[in-house]
């Protein structure tokens, strides 16, 4: 859905998978989400491919995932963007910070940051040995972005999540100084993702709760670059019995490419969209026509839910 008379669109969504395995009922959760709210307002939605991570990603699961979203009646607009082609965006970003002194060589190895305290999400807080300077007699391996620093705004990063709520983040707090490129020479996803993101000029971001802890890291980021900041929406994840979100590492079954409306429902369900006994015999069209209808956000509900029976 092209913008009339070349005026920026008013919405511009995306989803963003990881090729890293097929799509699972967790990552269609992002998609049918992010769709919908960019086609019920009328919006484009992009796909990227965030194959930025090469040992962990695979062409293979890229087209797998490329073709469900198909079968799914999931058609984005213009042209997928894949990370891996995007290197020269991420260095002149890289750049950027190191002209301004927004970042710094860190040569900490994983095993001396091991003790560290550790984010919600899991991500260490770094423990600022290297910000000064690298200890003498080590090699700088990773490139981290001073957070809270006195040049820059050392206030809270705060946003307006339309389900989440008010989020507040003191990122020296929560997050520390964090990695834009890896000991690998890879450049870390919050990084890539903001640098895309501005890049497609996309003005929602609607993607699982998974995420929320990095949004501070990627509005700061955004601050750091002189880069627009979407407004942002995390959705509830869908999890197993076990409590346990549903990803490649806790196994989710790939998607049945062979029965889409179900799975579809279960998705508008846990979405709060409430889908009608009769959706169950519609064709995927249909599906789509009353779910694009019906979208409400607001329904959307904060907490993690148990998929509806599909799972059974
Ligand atoms: N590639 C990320 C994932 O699959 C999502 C990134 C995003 O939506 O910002 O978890």
């Amino acid at each position: 859905m092209p913008a009339l008379n070349n005026a920026p669109p008013l919405y511009r969504g995306r989803f963003a998978p990881s090729p890293t395995g097929p799509l699972h009922f967790g990552s269609l959760i992002a998609a049918v989400g992010s769709f919908l709210d960019a086609r019920a307002r009328g919006g484009e939605w992009l796909l990227r491919m965030e194959d930025i991570d090469a040992p962990r990603c695979s062409m293979a699961a890229a087209e797998d995932i490329l073709r469900t979203l198909e079968i799914f009646g999931l058609v984005w607009d213009d042209a997928v963007v894949w990370q891996h082609q995007r290197q020269a965006a991420y260095a002149d970003a890289l750049a950027q910070l190191q002209k301004n002194m927004q970042v710094f060589p860190c040569a900490c190895t994983r095993r001396e940051l091991a003790d560290s305290l550790l984010a919600a999400d899991g991500a260490v807080i770094y423990p600022g040995t290297c910000r000064l300077g690298i200890p003498e007699g080590k090699k700088a391996q990773a490139w981290r972005l001073r957070v809270g620093q006195a040049s820059m705004s050392t206030a809270p990063i705060v946003f307006e999540d339309a389900i989440q709520g008010r989020i507040k983040s003191d990122l020296s707090r929560d997050a520390g100084d964090f990695i834009v490129r890896r000991a690998d020479g890879v450049f870390a996803y919050q990084l890539a993702v903001v640098v895309d993101d501005a890049a497609a000029g996309i003005t929602h971001v609607v993607r699982g709760t998974d995420l929320l802890l990095s949004t501070p890291r990627q509005i700061f980021l955004q601050q750091c670059l002189g880069l627009p900041a979407p407004l942002y929406a995390h959705l509830p994840v869908a999890v197993n019995e076990a409590g346990e979100k549903l990803s490649k590492q806790t196994l989710a079954t790939p998607l049945d490419v062979t029965r889409p409306v179900p799975a579809l429902i279960s998705a508008l369900a846990l979405l709060g969209q409430k889908p009608p006994a009769e959706l169950a015999d519609a064709s995927l069209d249909e599906l789509w026509m009353w779910a694009i209808c019906h979208w409400r956000l607001e329904n959307v509900p904060r907490q993690r839910v148990l998929p509806a029976p599909l799972m059974a």
